[in-house]
């Protein structure tokens, strides 16, 4: 064997695509499969892909790149598989690979130098993020824009994206957001409470939220401080070493606070610190600190229900809802059982079910925006199932679920009878607090 193949196998996890019996199991959960109907646009033909790659049958490694890419990291596939392939290892690895390879532009070499090392790691240009998105819907000029027409010509569809942004919290509001917060009552657990990069800019409500749902339940909450990205983004984009680099600061954060839990509130940001143990576990020195950071680690649906649940709810008037489930909640943190008891204990609500409730909306962290088309032909899916419910209030769990049902609602005109939350929004307004 030649030391090139040798060294492909080793970057490319070729052994793992080993445990893959090609039986097709994962094919009807595939929402890329659904939609766009190719094999190699499968999990099982991305993983054939890769075993080519280690066999020596695939030379240029660049074919690899557009099923790749269009892959969601739903990792549905992982959980209807039989034998157990970890699919969601072989992809990143992959993708990490691919990406030490490609010639990017200049251009795009400064852009992801930029987002990935100076924006999602750094809280003071998120925040200055989010007061621009502030100043931008308050001072009059979103109005003038909109009425411009010119978010119709802007690339990537991101006016679509921007007639959806959340509300912005002021500059003063936000630094009113507690870093400490008791317990009401008998308080049962001590948690640290993970915000998030795009969450706290853009969903600052939902974390303060959080945090004094998480004291109504019965917590001490703590805001740690010096936490940063999760690095979710740059693991998906095959930027790994940024990755561990932003776990080893986070797991520096949260030894200070010696909670009982580690608490997040978006799907796809608690499936990375769940998998922090795995990212670090060929490092010495960090594998132990990194799998006690991840056995911590907890969605808040999940602590909620420890506490016994959502004391003292406002009891709804028969309102119809349905729950869009956040794919890395369900594939990687196996999170199911707990939002769904949340949801469905607020009383007075009929709760129905979507159709292919496992099935991705299609938004899978910026994959609306570089594949909008792909994305949009998945979300038009979700949309006719949601519709199916007759339900007037969707629930989600992770921001970009909640952004991806928020545009679906636009699309399908069904803004004035629709509404999208998340389900801390949800359970907050159900029980009055604002
Ligand atoms: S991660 Fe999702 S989109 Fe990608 S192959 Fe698996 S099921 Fe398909
Ligand atoms: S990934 Fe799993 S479910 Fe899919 S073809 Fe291979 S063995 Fe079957």
């Amino acid at each position: 064997m030649s030391q090139s193949l040798e060294q492909l196998q080793k970057e490319f996890l070729y052994e793992k695509t080993n445990s893959c019996v090609q039986c097709g199991y994962c094919l009807p959960v595939c929402p890329t499969y659904a939609t766009m109907g190719k094999e190699t646009h499968s999990p099982r033909g991305r993983i054939n892909l890769v075993k080519m790659v280690g066999e020596g049958k695939i030379k240029d490694v660049s074919v690899l790149e557009e099923p790749l890419d269009l892959c969601l990291g739903c990792r549905a596939c992982e959980t209807a598989c039989p034998t157990g392939v970890e699919y969601g290892s072989i992809l990143e690895a992959a993708r990490a690979a691919l990406v030490r390879r490609k010639k990017f532009s200049a251009p795009v070499r400064l852009l992801r130098k930029t987002m990935f090392k100076k924006v999602f790691p750094s809280s003071r240009m998120m925040k200055l993020t989010g007061n621009a998105l502030w100043l931008y819907q308050k001072s009059g000029i979103q109005k003038v824009v909109q009425s411009s027409g010119i978010m119709k010509k802007l690339p990537y569809h991101l006016g679509d994206f921007e007639a959806i942004a959340p509300p912005a919290v002021s500059p003063a509001e936000r630094k009113q957001t507690p870093v400490r917060v008791g317990a009401k009552g008998e308080k049962k657990y001590t948690v640290a409470f993970f915000t998030g990069c795009i969450m706290d800019a853009m969903f600052q409500r939902i974390n303060r939220l959080s945090v004094l749902l998480l004291a109504e339940a019965g917590c001490d909450v703590i805001v740690v401080p010096n936490q940063t990205c999760c690095g979710a983004l740059h693991a998906h984009s095959g930027e790994m070493e940024e990755a561990r680099h932003l776990a080893k600061q986070n797991i520096i954060a949260f030894e200070k606070a010696n909670a009982d839990f580690i608490v997040n509130n978006a799907g796809g940001c608690g499936a990375m610190l769940y998998e922090y143990g795995h990212l670090l576990a060929d490092d010495k020195e960090w594998a132990d600190r990194a799998a006690a950071f991840s056995t911590k680690s907890r969605d808040i649906s999940q602590v909620l229900i420890a506490c016994g649940g959502m004391p003292d709810l406002q009891p709804r008037s028969g309102e119809r809802v349905t729950y869009q489930r956040s794919c890395h909640m369900t594939n990687v943190q196996k999170v199911v059982r707990e939002p769904l008891e949340l949801l469905t204990n607020v009383p007075g609500i009929k709760f129905v079910e979507m159709e292919e409730a496992n099935m991705c909306c299609g938004s899978a962290g910026i994959y609306n925006i570089v594949h909008y088309d792909e994305s949009m032909d998945i979300l038009d899916e979700k949309m006719k199932h949601t519709k199916a419910t007759g339900a007037s209030t969707v629930i989600t769990t992770n921001p970009g679920c909640l952004l991806q049902m928020k545009l679906g609602i636009q699309r399908e005109n069904l803004s004035g009878s629709v509404r999208a939350m998340h389900l801390i929004e949800y359970l907050a307004e159900a029980a009055g607090i604002s």
